[in-house]
């Protein structure tokens, strides 16, 4: 199944220069989603992990159904002031300015494995953050996985020495 003939390009979105991968023309399929799922679910199946992590959005259209497939659990990262009990924060640096991210503080104990899932890797800044957390909180971070990566952007490069897996690359 060709997955990259799913994803659809979108020039200048957000903003000029930008060549956005839309996977929504992925998701909405529900072979290719499906398939897409379960490449992601085989690659880490025998990796005994005991939670998925998936930054807001798109990680957690992905993340969820992989935990789900793996038996695992699943935790969410999110923008701040959306998760209702205790959490971890962390400041990141965008091109302009700063953005945060939250984890619930109970969320993983201590030694548990985990995979972080997003739909795309680019820089890598959004999971690094996402590691950072994962790790404060004690969680052994197993895999990095998406869909996509941008190979120019040398967000692999960022992510060593962690194991990085994804479906489809672009330069
Ligand atoms: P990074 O932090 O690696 O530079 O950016 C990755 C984050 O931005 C991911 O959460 C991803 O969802 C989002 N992102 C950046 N560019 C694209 C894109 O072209 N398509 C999609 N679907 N997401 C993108």
């Amino acid at each position: 199944m060709n997955i990259k003939e799913k994803i659809r390009i979108i020039e200048d979105f957000p903003k000029e220069g930008i060549s956005f991968k839309d996977i929504t023309t992925l998701t909405d399929d529900k072979d290719v989603f499906k398939y897409t799922i379960k490449e992601i679910a085989e690659d880490l199946r025998d990796k005994n992990i005991d939670i998925i992590v998936g930054p807001e959005a798109r990680g957690f259209i992905i993340g969820a159904p992989v935990a789900y497939e793996l038996g695992a659990g699943f935790v969410p990262v999110r923008k701040p002031g959306k998760l209702p009990y205790d959490t971890l924060k962390i400041e990141y640096q965008l091109e302009y300015g700063t953005d945060a991210l939250e984890i619930h503080k109970d969320a993983i104990k201590k030694g548990q494995r985990v995979a972080v899932i997003d739909d795309l890797l680019a820089t890598g800044g959004t999971i690094q953050s996402v590691a950072k957390l994962v790790e404060q909180l004690g969680g052994e971070i197993v895999s990095f996985n998406f869909i996509i990566e941008l190979t120019e952007l040398k967000g692999k490069e960022k992510l060593s020495p962690y194991r990085v897996h994804s479906l489809v690359k672009y330069d």
